[in-house]
């Protein structure tokens, strides 16, 4: 099929009108509000409710709070988490539970920030934060493990505090 072209005039054959046509919009955008972001200097201030990059967080004694209970690795749609268990006897530092996890990694990778780790701890242990820049050098980076999580996750501050004892009580009236 032939497409037959439409004769230009003088003035198209010229371009002038149409360059005239670009810099009137290019000056019409100068002195509109600025819409781009500086980005990295400039960083993107998240909504209330976003959800960015999962972590772990520790109680108000620093304490962790996972309880190794896998359901968070059994429902994680892309299978981004691994959980070892501490295995018989527990970990001696993870004081307050009987199951701290010996090893806890996110592959962020494949992690695709659906939230449903947060919806199903039963321990209010792994939040989607508002970090959503997440890069690194290599992939191995990218796998989080339970140091770095933990990190990242800080202190949460519980309303119901399950497992403080009569001698966290002390300590926190100094006593
Ligand atoms: S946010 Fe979703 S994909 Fe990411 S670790 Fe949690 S369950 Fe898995
Ligand atoms: S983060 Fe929560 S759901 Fe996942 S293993 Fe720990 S306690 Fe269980």
């Amino acid at each position: 099929m032939i497409v037959n072209r439409k004769k230009l005039n003088f003035l198209e054959r010229l371009y002038v009108p149409a360059v005239i046509g670009g810099f009137k919009i290019t000056i019409r955008h100068f002195f509109k509000k600025k819409v781009t972001m500086q980005y990295p200097e400039e960083k993107w201030v998240v909504p209330e409710g976003y959800r960015g990059a999962p972590y772990l967080v520790k109680d108000q004694q620093g304490r962790t709070k996972c309880v190794s209970c896998q359901l968070c690795e059994f429902v994680c749609p892309p299978k981004a988490i691994q959980i070892t268990p501490p295995g018989p006897g527990g970990l001696p530092e993870a004081g307050n539970v009987e199951k701290g996890p010996r090893e806890f990694e996110i592959n962020m990778l494949r992690c695709i920030f659906c939230g449903l780790c947060q919806e199903v701890c039963p321990e209010e242990a792994i939040f989607l934060m508002k970090d959503y820049s997440l890069n690194g050098k290599s992939r191995e980076e990218l796998i989080h493990n339970k140091e770095k999580l933990l990190a990242m996750g800080g202190v949460h501050n519980d309303k119901i505090q399950k497992w403080k004892t009569k001698a966290d009580e002390a300590r926190q009236q100094g006593l």
